[in-house]
């Protein structure tokens, strides 16, 4: 399976609830920069259980924030199925790994959509898609989203989606940070820095230009209401998202609940020569600049989950 790794476009974000959860719009966007997950029939059966995990990929540092355990989200995914369909055998899983870790990337969130898709097809179980997204979404806000892919706006914790089209393609950079940030620390920090968050609303300026396919005007509209909470445990972000912008990025933003920047370099009817030179002098600005740990280029939409 092939699953893409995705930038919150706008990331407004309510008050707490009482459940724990926020109430979010959240306009998800899938990026090429993808994990793959192959689940096979374990020979014999792992002593961890059901599955066994292992993990590969250009991640360095990364992979080893990656757990092995039954807390890993494909594990978690794998039990789901097994559990409410009786058919579960016993499973290897391994992960190649592209899309950073605790990157505010959702990567674990991809990854347990693959596992979901592969579990479902090697046990036969054969689920409707709504089944699917239903058991996606009990084991992540973010999990329905990487089995649908494109771009798309989640209310609710993100998980009741409805697809957004837009006829553009966009050109991306990502400045992947040497540390991980923890999404449920980022949100504590969030509801330390803004008890007063309003209800958060889907902004139509973002919608227009997506319409439109308008690289400029995507990013003036791009916004992330954790950004604050995510530049207050790292401040360092800061830095990073100026360099990018003064390298000439149309737009930048901390993806998700961070720490990797994401910055637009173009798209839509752009002359193709235009988007390389913004996103080559973005790329190197960011690679001279030391704070980084790895610069990579992607592009969106793309499609979710994918059988290879
Ligand atoms: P999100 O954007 O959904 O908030 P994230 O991109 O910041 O998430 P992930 O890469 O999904 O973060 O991982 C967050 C944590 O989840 C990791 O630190 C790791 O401990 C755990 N985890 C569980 N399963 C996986 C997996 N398959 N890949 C990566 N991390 C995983």
């Amino acid at each position: 399976m092939r699953v893409p790794a995705k930038v919150n476009l706008q990331l407004a974000v309510g008050p707490g609830r009482e459940d724990g959860f926020h109430d979010l719009v959240n306009v998800f966007h899938a990026v090429s920069l993808f994990d793959e997950v192959t689940v096979t029939t374990a020979p014999s059966r792992p002593e961890t259980g059901l599955t066994e995990l292992t993990v590969g990929g250009g991640l360095g540092s990364h992979l080893s924030r990656v757990p092995l355990d039954g807390t890993n989200l494909t594990a978690r995914a794998a039990a789901l199925l097994a559990e409410r369909t009786g058919r579960g055998h016993p499973v290897t899983i391994h992960m190649d790994k592209h899309i950073p870790v605790a990157g505010g990337m959702a990567g674990g969130s991809a990854d347990a959509a693959a596992a979901l898709v592969a579990c479902d097809r090697l046990w036969g179980c054969d689920l409707p898609r709504r089944t699917l997204l239903d058991y996606a979404a009990e084991l992540g806000s973010d999990v329905p989203f990487a089995l649908v892919g494109a771009t798309a706006v989640g209310r609710g914790r993100g998980e009741i989606l409805e697809p957004m089209a837009g006829p553009g393609r966009f050109h991306w950079v990502f400045a992947l940070s040497p540390h991980g940030l923890s999404t449920a620390k980022v949100f504590a920090e969030y509801d330390r820095l803004r008890p007063d968050a309003p209800e958060p609303r889907a902004d139509a300026a973002l919608a227009a230009a997506l319409a439109a396919a308008d690289p400029v005007a995507l990013g003036r509209a791009l916004s992330n209401d954790l950004q604050g909470a995510a530049l207050s445990l790292l401040p360092e972000l800061e830095r990073t998202l100026e360099t990018g912008t003064e390298a000439g990025a149309l737009g930048a933003l901390v993806s998700g609940s961070g720490p990797t920047c994401a910055f637009l370099v173009g798209g839509g009817a752009e002359e193709r020569s235009v988007i390389d030179r913004r996103e080559a002098d973005v790329v190197a600005a960011l690679e001279a600049s030391g704070l980084c740990e790895r610069v990579v280029t992607a592009y969106g939409d793309v499609p979710g989950a994918t059988v290879l």
